[in-house]
């Protein structure tokens, strides 16, 4: 510790790896020879503890020199500034620290999500600079272009070309001269043709083009058919996702609506929120596509973000075939170096648009100009994990500060995202009049109470009338700020009518006879379907523990009357349980509704299906795709491309197979059980089970034949199923919001989680307790706050679980109430035995 000289510049400093508990800004000198370094953003080494041991921290900012003749405290020095120019720029530190306040996590759990991977290796020295590639053989070895082999041991070049004769196709491929490869079986043969067609690429990207493993390639090489080669990070050629679609549509006059509001909302500079409301196949992509071209004539960044890439390359080749390099994709499949590359040239201004799921919203722009979110209402925008963040609210946190433009797309708009455009709407009608005009045919007369987000205006308890945006037409309205707008889709961008939706009432079918998972009405679409040629899918979504009980004489389904979500059935104690109050009851033997002994846990898996479908329909090829069949790397990909490409007739899933795909060949959408959605024990479940409806209805008849959808349920008349049937999300959410607001749930009142986990379950129920007294004791006023339970996932990784629910109608109160369980946990001393993980409106209650 050397005493700082007069004068000597001091910074602040979070710690890597710190405990929440230590999670504070420290102050450093930094000596002489390191002032030129010292900026803000950049990485330092610091000297930490009683035993002054080496971290990894960053400069937060610089406080200015240390007063003369002034030393209260000895700070300690900083040991390094290794690199020449900082990691982060002033716009980050100021979203990490808005972060660890609204997600209670620490300095470098928020600022992690902003670094790249392999930070701590300093931003110059990118991990490896090159990446394993791999070609077709040229002929006498060694590669062309100044590329250098792979150095392979044990893999000598040009093996095996001599001896046996070729079995299958002789290919007709570059650099083959002197002999015909030999390809033993199919799964060369692809290898080698995606090599033949796209020459060399990463052996990742190759292994993913042509379905098979890597090993297939190393077998090639050995037989000196192909050759591994080392390509350089910042040059990738040959990128799987195929480019499509360069020139921009004719836009519809829907999408000239919403691409002219979305331009005007750019020029305007100022921080704008805009959600488009467009049916499935309205062409929310062009509209997306058509005001990023305009963010880019303005100079300005983009973001785009979609649920999960590996389910949408689709969308990937289309921004690709747009804008080419000018994209930089964040996915999975990257490895350190590729996703560093990737990280720079967004950093660098190269790349000025970022695409990728939920952890591309922090790409590294120096501002957002444009930030799109895709099926904004999808769950993988939630983090589970610490930081518990909304993609959406980093996204419009960083459009805030730039004067940006957040575009959230979605055909079935989550119901509290759509309450405030509602509410934003209403609060100033008539701001564009043009426009404001086309808004709301049915000028439904909805309730309006409570807080109704962002800070709107009320107009009393009895009800306001306000235009529901119905079909097609535009709003705008500017209540303060923020500035907020609303853009209806309600046709297909394509000449394809809307699938035709049949709901099958199953009590029917029991009464008679037919005790199968298929409707006679499925099981005949099927046939049909094949017979035609076409293909089809089949959803079901089955979760493993969260089974319900179900009456099949009546449709009725075991709910806890205090929240209003099904019972959940556990096997071990042969009981039905509450999810969210903890509440239990005995398994009825009859149902109490219509007495019928025919109630019991409800739930058959997708495998089950599968074996249906085969005992139905012997000749047809069935693709499954669930948990179970997508663990392995690059999996989704591989099922989605093999049902492409008609490997299959039908593809049986999970809520996997619903999302935006493109099929042209499928006419037929089946969901089996439609009740396991609207039951699944959540708040959310109405809405998902309505999102998931009409997402997999719009799989249906994107070709030149119209869509058939078959929904099969026991409760025909719930308002979800009702709604979907009639692409009428209006009426959905009309129903929607009324029970949400009986029930106290969100957007009315906010729900705020506290999970204190542990090996020792006592404890941590004792911790749960005292924590629970604490709330209790502070007297917070509008604050309910249930007693801690054991979560329907008591257990995880052998930690035991205990979770206290507090509910208020001000985000900003529940915020401090479950502060103040955070600060007490940290007093406490808690962490020497428990964990607390700590969520607002969590997507799961489980
Ligand atoms: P969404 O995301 O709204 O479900 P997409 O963006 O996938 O819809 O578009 C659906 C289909 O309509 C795509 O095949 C797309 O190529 C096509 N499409 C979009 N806009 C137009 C247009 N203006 N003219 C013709 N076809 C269009
Ligand atoms: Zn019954
Ligand atoms: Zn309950």
């Amino acid at each position: 510790m050397t005493p700082p000289s007069s004068g000597a510049l001091v910074v602040r400093v979070a710690i890597d790896n710190a405990t929440s508990t230590f999670d504070r800004e420290y102050h450093y000198t930094v000596p002489e020879r390191l002032a030129a370094r010292a900026c803000l953003g950049a990485r330092a080494i610091v000297p930490f503890g009683a035993r002054d041991a080496p971290r990894d921290a960053l400069i937060l900012g610089i406080v200015g020199g240390q007063e003369g003749g002034q030393p209260a405290v000895r700070l300690k020095e900083v040991a390094d500034i290794p690199d020449s120019s900082p990691l982060l720029r002033q716009a980050d530190i100021e979203l990490a620290a808005y972060m660890r306040g609204r997600y209670f996590c620490t300095w470098f759990d928020a600022l992690r999500c902003m670094l790249p991977k392999g930070w701590e290796r300093g931003p110059d020295s990118s991990s490896p600079d090159t990446v394993r590639g791999v070609r077709l053989a040229a002929p006498g070895g060694a590669g062309d272009g100044g590329i250098t082999p792979f150095p392979e041991v044990g893999a000598p070049q040009g093996r095996g070309l001599e001896g046996k004769s070729p079995e299958g196709c002789a290919p007709q491929g570059r650099g083959l001269e002197g002999g015909t490869p030999k390809l033993q079986n199919e799964q060369q043969r692809r290898a080698y043709r995606v090599l033949d067609e796209r020459g060399e690429m990463t052996l990742r990207e190759a292994a993913l083009a042509a379905e098979v493993g890597v090993g297939v390639f190393e077998t090639l090489a050995r037989n000196g058919v192909a050759e591994f080669t080392a390509i350089a990070a910042d040059k990738i050629p040959g990128e799987i996702w195929a480019r499509s679609g360069a020139e921009p549509f004719e836009p519809t006059p829907e999408q000239a609506l919403a691409i002219g509001q979305a331009r005007r909302l750019l020029d305007g500079g100022r921080y704008a929120e805009m959600l488009l409301h467009g049916v499935t196949g309205s062409g929310k992509t062009e509209v997306y596509l058509q005001a990023i071209s305009h963010a880019l004539s303005q100079g300005r960044q983009s973001i785009v973000l979609v649920p999960e890439i590996s389910l949408t390359p689709q969308m990937v080749s289309r921004f690709r075939g747009r804008f080419g390099e000018r994209v930089a994709v964040f996915h999975s499949r990257l490895s350190l170096g590729e996703r560093k590359d990737q990280w720079l040239r967004v950093r660098s201004g190269a790349a000025p648009i970022a695409l990728g799921a939920r952890s591309a919203v922090f790409a590294p722009h120096a501002e957002v100009g444009l930030a799109v979110i895709d099926e904004e209402h999808e769950s993988s925008y939630k983090s589970e994990m610490t930081p518990r963040y909304h993609a959406a609210d980093i996204a419009r946190r960083r459009c805030e500060r730039s004067g940006g433009l957040l575009l959230l797309g979605s055909a079935t708009p989550s119901v509290e995202r759509y309450w405030n455009a509602r509410a934003y709407a209403a609060a100033q009608p008539g701001a564009v009049g043009a426009e404001r005009t086309q808004l709301g045919a049915d000028g439904a007369r909805i309730a309006q109470l409570g807080a109704g987000g962002a800070g709107i205006a009320q107009s009393g308890a009895d009800g306001v009338e306000i235009a529901l945006p119905g079909a097609g037409g535009a709003g705008i309205a500017q209540p303060g700020a923020p500035l907020a707008a609303y853009a209806s889709m309600a046709r297909r961008a394509t000449p394809q009518a809307l699938p035709e939706v049949q709901v099958v009432d199953m009590r029917e079918e029991l009464k008679a006879g037919n005790r199968g998972m298929f409707s006679s009405a499925l099981a005949q679409a099927l046939t049909q379907a094949m017979a035609e040629g076409k293909q089809a899918m089949l959803l079901l979504n089955r979760r493993g523990y969260a089974t319900f009980v179900l009456c099949r004489g009546c449709g009725y389904i075991a709910t806890c009357r205090d929240c209003s979500v099904s019972y959940s059935y556990h096997s071990d104690a042969g009981r039905l349980l509450c999810h969210y109050c903890g509440m239990s009851a005995p398994m009825p033997a009859a149902c109490p509704m219509c007495g019928s002994g025919a109630i019991r846990q409800f739930g058959a898996g997708t495998e089950r299906v599968e074996a249906e479908v085969a005992r139905l329909l012997p000749s047809c090829s069935v693709l499954r795709m669930d948990r179970d069949t997508t663990s392995g790397k690059d999996s989704h990909a591989k099922i989605l491309g093999a049902f492409r490409d008609k490997k299959a007739d039908v593809l049986v899933g999970t809520q996997m197979i619903a999302k935006g795909h493109d099929f042209p060949n499928v006419t037929l959408v089946g969901a089996l059980a439609a009740d396991a959605l609207l039951n699944f024990n959540e708040y959310r479940a109405p809405e998902r089970a309505f999102q998931l409806l009409t997402q997999v209805a719009g799989r249906a008849g994107r070709g030149d034949s119209r869509g058939r959808v078959v929904i099969q349920t026991y409760n025909p008349d719930h308002y979800c199923i009702v709604a979907a049937k009639a692409h009428d999300y209006g009426a959905f959410f009309r129903q929607e919001i009324a029970a949400r607001r009986d029930l106290g749930y969100p957007p009315f009142r906010h729900i705020g989680v506290a999970v204190v986990s542990g090996n020792d379950d006592a404890r941590c129920g004792e911790a749960a307790k005292s924590l629970h007294a604490c709330v209790i004791r502070d007297r917070r006023p509008g604050l309910a706050a249930l007693a801690p339970t054991r979560p329907p996932i008591a257990k995880v990784r052998g930690k035991h679980r205990w979770r206290m629910v507090l509910k208020h109608d001000d985000e900003l109160l529940l915020h401090a109430a479950l502060r103040s369980v955070v600060e007490r946990f940290s007093e406490e001393k808690m962490h020497a035995y428990a964990d607390l993980g700590v969520d607002i409106d969590p997507f799961s209650m489980s």
